[in-house]
């Protein structure tokens, strides 16, 4: 399991459990992980491959608080000390009291989807996110700054956005995905449009999606216009009353999938989200 150089120092790992990337970002000074993977095991992992690219101390990013990008922070803070995790407000709410809610939810979803790695994301010691990111932070690397961005609710309530403009490239976490539909559980499907839309503003040549091959500004773009489809389907349905399973055949993604969408779009726009 190796980091591949997708652009000048920034290395990507797919991890083949979930299919799901870390971007490492190198530094003169220091060097930035964008997730963390799902177990203390998978961060083991991913610490030792940290460790043939680069000795400089780490600093830490979570895109959201999808256990598969975040219940390694512990492994990777431990393997250096002092390294600061930052997250939207809405992804250290979630690790709130303990993460006892967070460590559930993750069970069910990892029992579905992985259940090779439930147990272990069931017991698996949380390390919460310290530094909050509302807006945009800018953080130096020595040689090059890396920009944090969030851009309004998607595929969660607090996906942040990566960008290393001297590499004119995007980390998107699940805001993108590759190889499979969007995952719409947690997601705001009338506003994730829009919050694409701030992605693609930054006119990336690079983005690296939450699970799946690197992508470019196209894929980006053909997703957003996938999702603004879906989010007029849901507006439409909804004025003219329509069962969300009519509305989801109509849909530009997996039928179950769609379904999860516009149920979550018809509850938003019941206000009971
Ligand atoms: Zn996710």
């Amino acid at each position: 399991m190796n980091f591949d150089e997708i652009a000048p120092g920034v290395h990507v790992l797919r991890y083949p459990v979930l299919d799901v990337n870390v971007t490492l970002i190198v530094g003169a000074e220091a060097a930035m992980v964008v997730d963390t993977l799902a177990t203390p095991s998978q961060a083991l992992e991913l610490v030792a491959a940290i460790r043939t690219v680069t000795d400089r101390p780490l600093t830490v990013v979570n895109t959201h608080a999808h256990f598969d990008h975040c219940f390694g922070n512990a492994v990777v803070v431990e393997a250096s000390p002092g390294a600061t995790v930052r997250a939207h407000p809405s992804t250290v709410e979630a690790f709130a009291g303990d993460g006892v809610q967070l460590r559930r939810a993750a069970y069910e979803e990892a029992r579905t989807l992985a259940p090779e790695i439930a147990d272990q994301v069931a017991t698996t010691v949380l390390w919460a996110p310290d530094t909050a990111v509302a807006e945009q932070e800018t953080v130096e690397l020595g040689d090059r700054t890396v920009v944090l961005h969030y851009f309004g609710r998607g595929h969660t309530a607090g996906d942040l956005v990566v960008h290393v403009p001297d590499a004119a490239t995007v980390v998107a976490g699940d805001l993108v995905e590759e190889g499979a539909p969007p995952s719409f559980s947690d997601s705001y499907p009338l506003e994730w449009p829009d919050t694409l839309t701030g992605v693609l503003a930054l006119q990336p040549s690079v983005v690296v999606p939450g699970h799946g091959a690197v992508v470019n500004r196209d894929f980006v773009g053909q997703q957003r216009a996938d999702l603004s489809r879906l989010e007029w389907l849901i507006r439409d349905g909804d004025r003219v009353g329509a069962p969300a399973e009519t509305v989801a055949a109509e849909a530009p993604f997996p039928r179950e999938a769609a379904l999860t969408a516009v149920r979550r779009g018809y509850a938003a726009l019941a206000g009971t989200l």
